[in-house]
């Protein structure tokens, strides 16, 4: 069965077809955090489901451009920057500082790319251009620059592609900045705003006058810059669905970059909120987790993306800190097995069992089913307790049982328990290595590490002192 995804754009689940005629290369871009503050669970939510994305691409051997935009300038962050008299790029810093160092917590790819937003103003510029002379944009008397929603559907262009719209009702409920009162439609949206006093020493200049640009311009310039004006992926949680991706979709079209037949994005895969302790996330609540609040209650990052990917991305799913607990559980009952076989193999090595292979592919080839993904995880980890349990398994049959894992988990992305998990005659090996090392009984110590080696455990030497690593 071929690989398939729902896609919002046709509401339905389609077969997965890259644009590339030689089918290998896959564009993917995912709408990045805006980093005014420190990530939440439930955006880590839509970052892991994305690195499930981009990993199973690569597990069913695509390969894979992943761009990831940096949100860098936006209202809330132009408040903060007022607030606390830093200035744009040294308080933006600590929180994608911050943001980096938690995706890595969570066992995701770094992006192949990770554009910043106010490292691309000219790009933006030159599409806003390009939607004036086609006569879709307008600059209005407050010096904004608005997106025409009227004339883009007079090109006989569609708005309303990824959600069915009300234009009676739409966007009557949202807050309108009193400097966009001046526009023609309520339904248009700014490309560029121009420069206010609460916007301090965060503007740049433009054809426009002085300003900055809005929020759902970014996203299009940075993908067409980096992925082409037509791309096969886009993804995010849902409640960027709309306005945001209708709007990316609206300026990209609108700009008329695409080769003819092509649309702006093949597949737009949106993945469902997160809720904590039953409820929304909200600090009234008391149920507001940044990553590192978790960090600090003595989590692990993989039990937290354990838990992230244990449910189907299209379903709003509950985090509970008992869920934690469970995550934890599950993954000691598949470390446990991972040990014991890896005790079997020693140092053979053998090409991975295709069986769970198989049956996990046509798990996720099915829209990402992980409940029929963790079905085979577990059914595997509890046959190959049987088998090692009655003696049945051969180091070659261990070797290959555990290769087949390794690419499973080349999918989740899990990893193996940390290091200090080492049993106690192993790091009573590594000891005895490092007294002969410092004794300078090089023989001694290169015996000792080949014995570590035939037991399945790699030395390895760091800064910081030798590390010990599962093979
Ligand atoms: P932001 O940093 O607010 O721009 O959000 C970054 C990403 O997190 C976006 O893709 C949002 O859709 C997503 N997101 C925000 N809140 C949640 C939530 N509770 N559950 C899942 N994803 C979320
Ligand atoms: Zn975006």
């Amino acid at each position: 069965m071929a690989l398939r995804f729902f896609n919002t754009l046709s509401r339905s689940v389609e077969e997965f077809v890259p644009l590339d005629p030689a089918g290998r290369k896959v564009g993917m871009y995912c709408c990045g955090p805006t980093v005014y503050d420190f990530g939440h669970i439930g955006n880590f939510r839509t970052f892991v489901f994305s690195d499930l994305v981009r990993r199973y691409l690569q597990f069913r051997g695509y390969e894979v451009t992943h761009v990831m935009n940096v949100t860098d300038v936006e209202d809330k962050i132009i408040k903060r920057v007022h607030e606390t008299g830093l200035g744009l790029r040294q308080y933006v810093a600590q929180y994608e500082d911050a943001f980096l160092a938690d995706l890595q917590t969570l066992g995701c790819l770094h992006p192949t790319h990770l554009p910043r937003a106010t490292e691309h103003i000219p790009e933006m510029i030159q599409l806003i251009e390009t939607l004036v002379r086609r006569g879709i944009a307008y600059q209005a008397a407050d010096g904004s620059v608005y997106f025409s929603i009227e004339k883009y559907q007079g090109c006989g262009c569609r708005y309303g592609q990824l959600v069915n719209l009300n234009f009676d009702q739409m966007r009557a409920g949202e807050r309108v900045a009193s400097d966009e009162y001046t526009k023609d439609a309520l339904a248009d949206f700014a490309l560029w705003k121009a420069r206010v006093p609460e916007d301090g020493a965060v503007f740049w200049p433009s054809p426009w006058g002085e300003g900055r640009p809005g929020w759902h311009i970014e996203c299009s310039a940075m993908s067409i810059k980096l992925l082409g004006p037509s791309f096969d992926l886009h993804l995010g949680g849902e409640d960027l669905t709309f306005p945001h991706h209708e709007d990316e979709i609206a300026q990209s079209e609108g700009a008329g970059l695409q080769p003819p037949g092509r649309r702006f994005v093949k597949y737009w895969l949106h993945g469902a909120h997160l809720l904590v302790e039953g409820r929304k996330m909200s600090k009234s609540f008391g149920n507001f987790f940044a990553l590192r609040d978790l960090l600090a209650k003595g989590c692990q990052g993989r039990e937290i993306r354990y838990l992230l990917i244990s449910a189907h991305y299209r379903q709003t799913f509950n985090f509970t800190l008992e869920g934690l607990e469970g995550a934890r559980e599950a993954l000691n009952r598949i470390d446990e097995c991972l040990g014991k076989l890896q005790e079997i193999a020693g140092a053979v090595s053998a090409p991975p069992d295709p069986r769970l292979l198989d049956a996990f592919t046509a798990a996720l080839d099915d829209d990402l089913n992980v409940a029929a993904a963790w079905g085979v995880v577990f059914d595997w980890v509890r046959k190959s307790n049987r088998d090692l349990a009655a003696g049945e398994l051969n180091p070659s049959q261990a070797a290959a049982a555990l290769a087949a894992w390794q690419q499973v988990d080349s999918v989740l992305g899990l990893g193996r328990r940390e290091e200090s998990a080492a049993p106690p005659e192993i790091q009573a090996l590594l000891e005895l290595r490092q007294a002969a090392r410092q004794a300078k009984e090089f023989k001694r110590s290169d015996e000792l590490r080949d014995d570590l080696k035939a037991r399945g455990w790699l030395i390895e030497d760091t800064p910081k002192g030798p590390r010990l690593k599962r093979m």
